[in-house]
C-alpha cells in the first residue's frame, strides 16, 4: 500500500537530478533530432562513411539512455559496460559521450559517470521541468475488476509562499559563491575503472545556484531552501479492466522547484497475483473442484466466488455433456475481466479438478461390489503368454524418473503441458 514515505522518490544528489531530469520524452526528441541531422542519406557522398558511424552511435546512445537498466549501467560503469572492453570510452567510432553531449546541447555534463566531463566554466542549463516521480503501485485483481479510487496523503515540496522561491528576505541580496566562482558547478576528478576522469558536479556550497544568502538574510519560512514541505490529499482512479504496466499520471503533482514547471507523479500498476484467478488479457482462469459423484451424477451449485463477490453457479449435466472429466475446461462467456472503456468482457475458463475420495473413504464391500456393477466395465483383458504379479509403491512420484541414467539423457523434465484435455462425448 501507498504511504507518504514511499511516495517520495528522493533524488540522492544533484548529479542524479540532472540525469533524471531528462525525461524519456526529452530523450526521444533529442534522439530524433540527432538521428535526422546525422542520417547518412542526408550528407554528401564523401561524408557518408563518417555519418554512418555517427548515426550508429546516436542510435546506441539512444538505446542506452532510453532503457532504464542500461542507463543505470552506463551511469555506473561508462561505455565499458557495453562495448565489451570493460573500459570507458573504448568503443569503436566516435566517443559516445560526444554524441550524448551533442544530443543534449552540452547540457548533460552532470550526468552520472560521463567520462571527460564538460568543458570548464560552462554551466549546464537548468531543466525546464522538475523531475517526474515514478513508482510502482500494487493493485489486487479485485480492484482491477471493479475499478477503484484511492485517496492518500502526500508530502511534497512546494515553492515557499513567503519568499516566492527566492530563498532570502525581501530586500536581501544573494552573495556570489566563492567556492565555484558563481558558476554553481565545479570540476572534480573521479576514478572510472582504470582512468581518472574529469567530471562536472554541482557545487555543494551553494547547491548549484552559484549564489546564496548569508544566514541572517535567509527566508525565515524556508530557511533559504526556497521550498517547504506541504501535505496534500491526492486521488488516483484505477479504471475497471486496467492492467499490469498501465500508467496513472497525476499531472504537475511532483515536487515543485523554483522557476520550473512541476513534473508528474506517475504510478505504474503492478497486478498482485491472485490465489484463485489467473489473468491473461481480458480472460480469467480458475480451477474448480468437483467430486466423483458430482462428475458422474450431476450438481447445481455455486462453484466459485467471482472477483466482485458474486457466486457463479453451474448446472451439470447439460444436454451436450453428461459426465465431467478431470482437466475438462468449461468456458463461461462474458465472465472474464472488463475491457477498459467498453461494456465488453473477456471469458472465464474453469478448469475441472475431479476430487477422488481419499483414504478416509471406507465403503463396505457390498457398496464396492454394487459400484463395480453399475460403473462401466474395463476394456478387454490384455492377453500375454507369461504373467508376473509384481509389488509396487503406491505413493511414488516421477522425481527420480531417469535420475539413475549414467548418460543423464532421459532425466525427467517437468512439463506443464497436460496434453490433450478430456472432451465430452456428444450424445
Ligand atoms: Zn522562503
Ligand atoms: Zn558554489
Amino acid at each position: 500500500m501507498i504511504t507518504p514515505q514511499c511516495l517520495k522518490l528522493r533524488l540522492t544528489s544533484m548529479v542524479l537530478e540532472i540525469h533524471k531530469s531528462a525525461t524519456k520524452d526529452e530523450i526521444r526528441k533529442a534522439y530524433r533530432k540527432a538521428a535526422l541531422s546525422s542520417h547518412p542519406d542526408k550528407v554528401p557522398e564523401e561524408e557518408r562513411a563518417t555519418a554512418e558511424i555517427k548515426f550508429k552511435s546516436v542510435q546506441e546512445a539512444y538505446d542506452i539512455l532510453y532503457d532504464e537498466d542500461k542507463r543505470n549501467l552506463y551511469d555506473t560503469h561508462g561505455m565499458g559496460a557495453f562495448n565489451g572492453s570493460g573500459e570507458p570510452g573504448m568503443g569503436a567510432g566516435p566517443d559516445i559521450d560526444d554524441i550524448l553531449a551533442q544530443m543534449f546541447g552540452g547540457g548533460m555534463g552532470g550526468m552520472g559517470g560521463m567520462p571527460g566531463g564538460m568543458p570548464g566554466g560552462h554551466r549546464p542549463p537548468k531543466p525546464r521541468r522538475s523531475p517526474n516521480e515514478e513508482q510502482k503501485y500494487e493493485v489486487s485483481l479485485e480492484d482491477l475488476y471493479k475499478g477503484k479510487t484511492v485517496k492518500f496523503a502526500s508530502t511534497k515540496n512546494v515553492i515557499c509562499s513567503l519568499c516566492q522561491g527566492k530563498g532570502g528576505k525581501e530586500k536581501a541580496q544573494a552573495k556570489k559563491c566563492s567556492t565555484c566562482g558563481g558558476e554553481g558547478y565545479k570540476q572534480v576528478l573521479r576514478q572510472m575503472g582504470q582512468f581518472l576522469t574529469q567530471q562536472t558536479v554541482p557545487c555543494t556550497t551553494c547547491n548549484g545556484d552559484g549564489q546564496f544568502f548569508s544566514p541572517k538574510d535567509k527566508c525565515k519560512k524556508c530557511k533559504g531552501n526556497k521550498t517547504v514541505e506541504a501535505k496534500k490529499i491526492l486521488e488516483i482512479y484505477i479504471p475497471r479492466g486496467a492492467r499490469e504496466g498501465d500508467k496513472i499520471v497525476l499531472e504537475g503533482e511532483a515536487d515543485q522547484v523554483p522557476d520550473q514547471e512541476p513534473g508528474d507523479i506517475i504510478f505504474h500498476l503492478v497486478e498482485i497475483d491472485h490465489p484463485t484467478f489467473e489473468r491473461a488479457g481480458a480472460d480469467l482462469m480458475a480451477t474448480i473442484d468437483v467430486t466423483v459423484a458430482e462428475a458422474l451424477t450431476g450438481f447445481s451449485r455455486v462453484v466459485i466466488k467471482h472477483l466482485d463477490g458474486r457466486g457463479i453457479e453451474l448446472k451439470h449435466p447439460t444436454k451436450s455433456c453428461g459426465v465431467l472429466s478431470h482437466g475438462q475446461v468449461l468456458r463461461v462467456p462474458g465472465e472474464g475481466m472488463p475491457i477498459k472503456r467498453s461494456d465488453a468482457r473477456g471469458d472465464l475458463y474453469l478448469n475441472v479438478n475431479i476430487k477422488f475420495p481419499d483414504d478416509k473413504w471406507k465403503p463396505s464391500p457390498a457398496v464396492l461390489e454394487k459400484l463395480k456393477e453399475m460403473l462401466p466395465k474395463p476394456d478387454p483383458l490384455i492377453q500375454a503368454d507369461t504373467v508376473d504379479e509384481v509389488d509396487y509403491d503406491p505413493k511414488s512420484n516421477l522425481d527420480a524418473f531417469g535420475a539413475n541414467d549414467p548418460a543423464g539423457g532421459s532425466a525427467w523434465e517437468d512439463d506443464d503441458d497436460e496434453g490433450e484435455t478430456a472432451q465430452c462425448a456428444t450424445q
